[in-house]
C-alpha cells in the first residue's frame, strides 16, 4: 500500500509491504536496507542474523572495521552506520541501534532518534530509496502501535530528498498496525 509522505507536490512516497527485508530491492536505484542492530555491530538475532546469513560473512568482516566509541560499542543505540550490502540485492546496508524497551531511558526519543539519523545517513550517501524493518518490535519488545507512531512521523519529518521509504513488515499483526497508522496520519497515493 502507498501514501504520500506530504501534501508537498513532488513529495516522496511512503510504501508498506508484508515480508523479509533481505529480499527487498528497487531495481537499478542506489537504495539501502535498515538493520535493526545492536551496539556490537557484529550479528544477532531476529532481522539482524537474518541480514548477516543474507548478506554473507563479508559484511561482518565491514562492521568490524566501523570504529569503536567505546568498549566493544560500534553504534550507540539511537545512533546509524553505514556498509556495504555484499550478497544483498542492494547497494547498502544502514545498522541502527533501537532501545530495549523496559530497560532503556526515554525509550521514545532513541526510537526516533534510530530512524532519524539512519534517513539523513541515506541521504548523506546519496540514497533515494529505503526499507526499515520494525526497529526494536522483536527481542527489544518495543509496543508496536507506539512504535509505528515514532516510525511514520519520524518518515515524514526526515524522509529529506529520499523518493521512497519502505517497511517491510515481517508478521501480520505488524502490516496491519503499520497500515492502520499511515491511514490515520498521512493520505493515499491516488493512481
Ligand atoms: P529488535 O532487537 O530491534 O527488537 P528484532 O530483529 O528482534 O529487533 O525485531 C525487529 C523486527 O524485525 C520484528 O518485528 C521482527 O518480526 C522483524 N523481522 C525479523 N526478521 C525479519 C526479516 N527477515 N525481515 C523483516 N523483518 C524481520
Amino acid at each position: 500500500e502507498t501514501f504520500r509522505l506530504s501534501a508537498a507536490a513532488g513529495a516522496g512516497a511512503l510504501k508498506l509491504h508484508k515480508g523479509d527485508i533481505t529480499l527487498w530491492s528497487v531495481d537499478g536505484a542506489t537504495d539501502a536496507i535498515v538493520n535493526a542492530a545492536n551496539g556490537r555491530m557484529l550479528g544477532g538475532g531476529g532481522v539482524d542474523g537474518a541480514i548477516h546469513q543474507a548478506a554473507g560473512p563479508q559484511l561482518v568482516q565491514a562492521c568490524r572495521k566501523v570504529p569503536e566509541v567505546k568498549p566493544g560499542i560500534r553504534c550507540p543505540t539511537g545512533e546509524a552506520r553505514i556498509t556495504p550490502a555484499f550478497e544483498l540485492p542492494v547497494s547498502h546496508v544502514i545498522h541502527t541501534v533501537g532501545p530495549i524497551y523496559d530497560m532503556d531511558r526515554q525509550p521514545e526519543l532513541l526510537l526516533k532518534n534510530a530512524y532519524e539519523n539512519s534517513l539523513k545517513l541515506a541521504k548523506e550517501n546519496g540514497i533515494q530509496y529505503i526499507a526499515f524493518p520494525a526497529i526494536s518490535c522483536g527481542i527489544f519488545r518495543y509496543p508496536p502501535k507506539e512504535a509505528a507512531n515514532i516510525a511514520i512521523s519520524t518518515a515524514r519529518q526526515f524522509s529529506g530528498d529520499l523518493k521512497e521509504v519502505h517497511f517491510v513488515l515481517f508478521t501480520d499483526e505488524l502490516y496491519d498496525i503499520w497500515r492502520e497508522t499511515a491511514q490515520e496520519m498521512l493520505t493515499r497515493f491516488e493512481k
